[in-house]
């Protein structure tokens, strides 16, 4: 089994150098389960699809570092796998609810293969819809479609005709809260570090505008010049400048909502400075949210999503690079903006 581990704790922004790609025998491993008597809950799972998320580097760093916010338990320690959202097909099953040959998506390691110790980590994945299985390891069906569809139906609570910025447009969640968004009714504006990327985003996503952030000196009147009523809704997936820019925009009771900080989780000294007079006149909400919260409106995101991807009402774009030798990099990228819509690696042939 090959699979990635880090060699350090990363608290700055990630080099090649901080991976390595480690090989062990599995049959070792599950002698050892049998040993621990656990076997009888041990689901043995070839990856297919492996989700890379940029949240990963949040669980690499330091616990000083991660300002102990993250868990102890979700760390990411030296020379251990690294688990996230994937896609997989069971291959040797001790757990009377899998089988060999089922498909099912979970918490699956950055490998070849995820030794699951308890069946309730995996879902067997319903593929009579024939839609391809990539949707479900983190991509529009999985973690990113639900962190999209949560964050702004139930966070951002939006209201038909609002004004929307979404940042990281082009991103794996973005490009899906533009589409959402667009769905309901709502006039949609997206960010992004590339011109390819921003003819994307408006001749062939829907969006109403976008703009190159990268391009832009000042991002203040960037924004006024592309919200001159100014912004309802503020879907925030990078935080810092991009942040206090939006804020400065904001309509009367606008709704920011923090999905992901991506300028500062590998810039240690970076904060966004808010201007909170203005939050206070304005009667701004901010509020984060995290997908875990969400579980409760899986089947309705599911069914909602389903009929628009049945429907071609959103589009998918994805980035897929193939292999496991091709992890660390396709996780540097993201960091540099080289991915174009959700990034996974197909580890094996479905
Ligand atoms: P993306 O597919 O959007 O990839 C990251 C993108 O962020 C890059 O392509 C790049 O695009 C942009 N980016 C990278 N560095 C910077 C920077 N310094 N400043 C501005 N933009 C930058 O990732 P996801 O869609 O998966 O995630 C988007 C955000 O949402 C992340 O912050 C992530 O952590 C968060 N997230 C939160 C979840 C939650 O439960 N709250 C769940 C999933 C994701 P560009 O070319 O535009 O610069």
């Amino acid at each position: 089994n090959k699979y990635v581990t880090t060699k350090n704790h990363i608290d700055g922004a990630p080099n090649a150098s901080d991976f390595c790609i480690c090989e062990e025998s599995l049959s070792l491993n599950l002698q050892t389960a049998d040993h621990e008597g656990i076997s009888n809950d041990v689901v043995v799972v070839q990856n297919l699809y492996v989700s890379i998320d940029p949240y990963q580097i949040n669980r690499m760093k330091t616990h000083s570092c991660s300002h102990n916010i993250v868990p102890a338990a979700s760390a990411v320690l030296p020379g251990q796998g690294i688990g996230g959202s994937g896609v997989g097909r069971v291959v040797d099953s001790g757990n009377p609810d899998f089988k060999a040959g089922d498909v099912v998506s979970g918490n699956l390691n950055w490998g070849e293969y995820t030794v699951v110790k308890g069946g309730r980590l995996l879902q067997k994945l319903d593929t009579s819809l024939g839609f391809p299985l990539s949707y479900y390891a983190g991509g529009v069906l999985g973690t990113s479609g639900l962190t999209a569809y949560a964050g702004f139906f139930k966070v951002c609570k939006p209201k038909k005709g609002e004004k929307v910025f979404v940042s990281a447009a082009c991103g794996s969640v973005g490009i899906l809260v533009g589409q959402y968004a667009k769905l309901f009714g709502c006039y949609v504006v997206g960010c992004a570090g590339s011109k390819e990327k921003v003819d994307l985003l408006k001749n062939k996503i829907g969006f109403d505008d976008a703009f190159n952030y990268k391009e832009e000196t000042d991002l203040s009147s960037t924004l006024e010049r592309y919200f001159p009523t100014g912004i309802d809704i503020y879907f925030d997936n990078v935080g810092g400048e991009m942040l206090e820019a939006a804020i400065q925009n904001m309509n009367n009771f606008g709704r920011v909502t923090i999905c992901g900080q991506i300028s500062e989780y590998t810039n240690t000294q970076k904060r966004a400075k808010l201007d909170m007079i203005r939050v206070l006149y304005k009667r701004i909400r901010i509020k984060g949210f995290i997908c875990p919260d969400f579980m409760d409106i899986y089947q309705e995101f599911i069914s909602t999503t389903t009929q628009y991807l049945q429907t071609s009402k959103i589009k998918v774009i994805e980035d897929i690079s193939y292999g496991v030798d091709s992890i660390p990099e396709a996780f540097l990228h993201l960091f540099h903006g080289n991915n174009i819509g959700k990034k996974v690696v197909r580890i094996a042939q479905d």
